[in-house]
């Protein structure tokens, strides 16, 4: 079954409603992200749901998003709190998104907030052996200078990787259990998404959506149907370069398998 690496059911409902048939339809398994407790529990139903009926599977994801300081700061402590109290009960399947934007100055005006924030959720995805989810923006030194705490870690997911294909390389031998997802970007003349997705070895791809936050050009939002349409623009890009591993089978297949030894510990 495809596999969303990366996306929001909750938001995702919230502007389409029939998103969920749509996921069934596909027999799409996503890792789900979110950073309040509204979201988590609607994507925890849909997990509960998914077990009951052996339908795909939802990796619940959580963590207090980069961006949260700057944007809603009175929610930042709240958001933190939950995240304890999920990663406690054993509900997560990753930590994330967490990590640092520093796209613009009122994003950087919280850089020490974020700072403080991704060491401590760090050290909790240590604490209790978990994959971490990444937002970087215009911050991959701030991320060089976690190495050693990042390489205690299962596995760290690069959410919408924007870095180099020659960082990606430097994470893997520092000894990072690093991966790289890609969405629309790739579609969209990201010139360094495009180059890293297009040479990266296969065992450190995923492909997500980041439904609905990362649309195609001329559409509102992005939804589930757009994984395909990424692996495919993945494919194109992997066979212009030579890769090996290159068509659309193989991408979806390696994917899959990344997905599962990611979020689920297990191979398919
Ligand atoms: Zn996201």
């Amino acid at each position: 079954m495809p596999s969303d690496a990366h996306c929001h059911p909750f938001d995702l409902a919230h502007k389409k409603a029939d998103a969920e048939a749509m996921r069934l339809a596909l027999n799409l398994s996503v890792a789900a992200s979110s950073w309040n407790e509204d979201e988590f529990i609607y994507h925890e139903a849909l997990a509960e749901q998914a077990v009951k009926t052996g339908g795909p599977p939802i990796a619940l994801c959580f963590g207090v998003h980069p961006q949260l300081p700057s944007s809603e700061p009175g929610a930042v402590q709240f958001s933190l709190n939950a995240l304890y109290r999920f990663a406690a009960g054993g509900k997560l399947a990753a930590i994330g998104e967490i990590g640092f934007d520093l796209f613009d100055e009122a994003y950087k005006a919280t850089e020490t907030i974020q700072e403080r924030l991704f060491k401590e959720q760090i050290g909790l995805a240590r604490q209790y052996n978990l994959p971490v989810v990444l937002h970087v923006r215009k911050a991959m030194d701030k991320v060089f200078s976690y190495l050693r705490e990042l390489t205690a870690l299962p596995a760290v997911v690069f959410h919408s990787y924007a870095g180099t294909y020659e960082e990606a390389l430097a994470l893997r031998k520092r000894g990072v259990a690093a991966y790289f997802s890609f969405g629309s970007p790739i579609m969209l003349n990201h010139r360094k998404a495009m180059r890293a997705c297009a040479l990266l070895p296969q065992e450190v791809l995923l492909f997500e959506t980041d439904a609905p936050y990362q649309s195609q050009r001329g559409k509102p939002f992005s939804d589930y149907g757009d994984l395909c349409q990424v692996v495919k623009w993945a494919a194109r890009l992997r066979s212009e370069a030579g890769t090996i591993a290159h068509t659309e089978q193989e991408l979806h297949a390696t994917n899959d398998e990344n997905f599962s030894r990611v979020y689920f510990h297990t191979s398919v």
